[in-house]
């Protein structure tokens, strides 16, 4: 038995731990996933590194000696017993009992700038596959002063956050995580990296948040109600689906629109650039 496993089946028995499914709770014991979540994650002793989800504290641990300070947020009362007994002796150690998507980040953020020496601030999780979207949402708008995300998530959604908008593997979120960030691969993680082993395969990514944005002067909240509106029907010519959610008036509003952006008008979803959203929001305004 890995030493990791053993620490961890150590930890569930002494607390009385089942793992709780419906808080996604699929616990690391993989030493050399962890390493890799640890090393692309750069990180260093002036950093401020937020762990979402931490669970039985398994990548807490790592953290807490690589960085300034660690701030984790649980929503499992019984994982901040652990947590609180675990790394008494740490005082590098916040730890906050609530919903992440309830916590207001951007506070906490400002308020850690502005009382310690912080320079750089990281979100490192291995994170709760049912709320994956909503989370990776709500870090990117509220436009967090942040450097990176790396977390691992479900392979399946974190090919389509980072691919390239473009691709086959493309969604709306692909062109929101895009605006946001330069995405990358880190590891695919098999079933058996984890107690209990989720049903579904597992990637770590690393998002590092852009300095500078990658369309300058543009209406957000238009640009992503079209990319939104566009994907909701992506087998449908955007043409169709854009006149279907009522973002151009008619069809012969939406051919003069596309034509003006130099695009087709069977043209669909997925072979549109940013840029070309972009344009389309643009014109669309004017
Ligand atoms: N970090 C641990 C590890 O790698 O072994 C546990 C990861 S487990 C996949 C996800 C963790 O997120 C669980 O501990 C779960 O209780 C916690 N969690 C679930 N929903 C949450 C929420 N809304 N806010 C904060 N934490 C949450």
């Amino acid at each position: 038995m890995n030493n990791l496993l053993k620490e961890t089946t150590y930890i569930m028995k002494k607390y009385k731990i089942k793992a709780n499914k419906s808080l996604g709770q699929n616990f690391l014991i993989d030493e050399f996933v962890i390493n890799n979540i640890i090393e692309s994650a750069q990180i260093g002793k002036e950093d401020l590194v937020i762990e979402i989800g931490p669970g039985l504290g398994t990548l807490t641990k790592y953290l807490l000696e690589k960085a300034k300070k660690v701030i984790c947020i649980e929503l499992d009362k019984k994982m901040i017993t652990i947590l609180e007994d675990r790394f008494s002796l740490y005082n590098n150690l916040q730890i906050i009992n609530n919903d992440v998507l309830k916590v207001d980040l951007n506070s906490m953020i400002l308020e850690e700038k502005r009382k310690t020496q912080i320079k750089n601030v990281k979100i490192v999780a291995n994170l709760p596959y049912y709320i994956t979207t909503p989370i990776i949402m709500k870090l990117l708008e509220s436009k967090l002063d942040i450097q990176s995300i790396t977390v691992m998530i479900q392979k399946e959604v974190a090919d389509r956050l980072i691919a390239k908008p473009g691709d086959k593997q493309t969604g709306a979120i692909t062109y929101t995580v895009y605006y946001y960030c330069e995405g990358e691969k880190v590891l695919e993680v098999p079933h058996t990296s984890f107690i209990p082993e989720p049903e579904v395969t597992s990637e770590v990514i690393k998002l590092n948040i852009r300095k500078e944005p990658i369309i300058k002067n543009i209406d957000e909240i238009t640009l992503f109600k079209i990319i939104k509106a566009a994907f909701m029907q992506r087998r449908k010519t955007l043409l169709n689906s854009l006149t279907n959610a009522h973002i151009f008036k008619d069809k012969e509003e939406g051919t003069i629109v596309l034509n003006n952006c130099g695009l087709l008008e069977n043209t669909r979803a997925e072979n549109l650039t940013l840029q070309d959203f972009a344009k389309i929001t643009n014109e669309i305004l004017k």
